[in-house]
């Protein structure tokens, strides 16, 4: 298959070969037909697999093939900024022999300017829901020209609490529209959710539910908290790998980390909520530029990045929310590079662990490294949720037996 069978505009094409896009991936190839012949799409894709441009590229054609306004005609939505901010770079790139408006508006930064962005007029825009609202309140942006819309990362959309703002945004959309929902990973809610705001879609799944990507290899190391640090620096420098993104629970323990990294000579800095947007978006260019060895990141501050060539990710803390575990990972081992997910998993944090092996749909055996066993005549964490009845409580909603039982041994 080849982008050129699609009815791609010229200049769409002509970008697609500058940005050396040869074929489209399976998601392309199924999405943007569908998109082109104007149905709605549910797509259950993994990050890394091509999906921000199997919603670009349709959305541009239309675009190109109907009357500019100076409100917007096209529209994604984004949890993050940093997904905003991708989303319209690869926007741009792909619309660059056009005349296209582009423009990503989200939180964190003032409104003002965000004001003068939109002002002069844009065809697509990019926007994190809440500063999406505060535009419309301002009445710089209406959305009734809107005739496409895009939920990208629309389970994390939902679980970042935005389900009000959500709301009112689909109150200002014309009731005739397209609408399509890409995200990673799809539960329960997704699928209502998507009743909700889909007419008759088409429902792709290119991978089981909630899948991790094949190329990527998973391994998981019992340790003990204290030494966590010291162990990733020793990896580092055993391993010599250039770069790698560790995600930490909290935005401290990200600190924390980038410090005790920095101590022992490796690059590293850290970038999470508490961060000013320039702050995160200097630490993300320098990483993107190679200056810096290690990324330390919250999940919310790291939804979406692209890192071109980025082929280990650590799970320094296991996350809270197992299909976080999903995404982490999708860092590493895109667009079909070979990846190494690392996790460190801590006595006491197994119930985490048994999460995430439900959403992923397998075992990640457990392995000691050398020098880094953990001490097994220490108390395990002590964590209210790692209670019997916490236990019970989970495996109950994930409609399964629970499992039990010290699989260290
Ligand atoms: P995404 O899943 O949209 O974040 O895309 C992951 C990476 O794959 C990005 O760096 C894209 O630029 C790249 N990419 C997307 N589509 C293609 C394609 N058809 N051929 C080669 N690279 C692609």
């Amino acid at each position: 298959m080849r982008f050129d069978q699609f009815a791609l505009d010229d200049r769409l094409l002509a970008a697609l070969t500058a940005l050396d896009y040869q074929t489209p991936t399976p998601v392309q190839a199924e999405a943007i037909p569908a998109l082109l012949d104007g149905r709605d799409v549910m797509a259950g894709a993994q990050t890394g697999t091509g999906k921000t441009a199997a919603f670009l590229l349709p959305m541009l054609q239309r675009l190109l093939t109907t009357p500019a306004n100076k409100q917007p005609r096209a529209l994604v939505l984004a949890p993050t900024r940093e997904l905003a901010q991708q989303v319209a770079s690869n926007a741009r790139q792909l619309a660059a022999n056009t005349e296209l408006k582009i423009t990503a508006v989200y939180g964190g930064t003032n409104l003002g300017p965000q004001i003068d962005l939109v002002k002069p007029g844009v065809d697509l825009l990019v926007a994190t829901p809440g500063r999406l609202l505060d535009l419309i309140g301002k009445r710089v942006i209406s959305l009734k020209q809107v005739a496409m819309v895009v939920f990208d990362e629309a389970d994390r959309i939902l679980d970042l609490g935005f389900k009000e703002e959500i709301r009112q945004v689909r109150s200002q959309l014309p009731k005739q529209r397209q609408t399509a929902l890409f995200s990673a990973t799809f539960d329960d809610s997704m699928f209502e959710f998507s009743k909700r705001v889909l007419t008759e879609p088409l429902r792709l799944q290119l991978n089981e539910r909630n899948s991790t990507a094949a190329k990527i290899e998973q391994k998981l190391y019992v340790i003990d908290a204290e030494r966590k640090a010291e162990f990733v620096a020793h990896l580092i420098a055993k391993q010599q790998w250039p770069q790698l993104i560790a995600f930490t629970r909290t935005k401290i323990g990200a600190d924390e980390l980038a410090s005790a990294l920095c101590a022992n000579g490796i690059n590293a800095a850290s970038i999470h909520g508490d961060k000013t947007q320039s702050a995160r978006d200097k630490v993300l260019a320098e990483f993107k530029q190679g200056q810096l060895c290690a990324l330390i990141a919250t999940d919310v501050a790291a939804r979406g990045i692209d890192i071109q060539g980025l082929d280990v990710v650590i799970n320094y803390d296991l996350p809270y929310i197992a299909e976080d575990y999903v995404h982490r990972i999708g860092r590493c081992g895109r667009a079909g590079r070979e990846g190494l997910a690392l996790s460190l998993l801590c006595p006491g944090e197994e119930y985490l662990l048994e999460e995430i092996e439900a959403v992923i749909g397998d075992r990640l055996g457990q392995q000691w490294y050398p020098g880094f066993e953990p001490d097994l005549t220490k108390e395990p964490l002590d964590d209210p949720r790692n209670s019997r009845a916490a236990q019970k409580r989970r495996a109950k909603k994930r409609g399964r037996g629970g499992r039990t039982g010290n699989r260290r041994g």
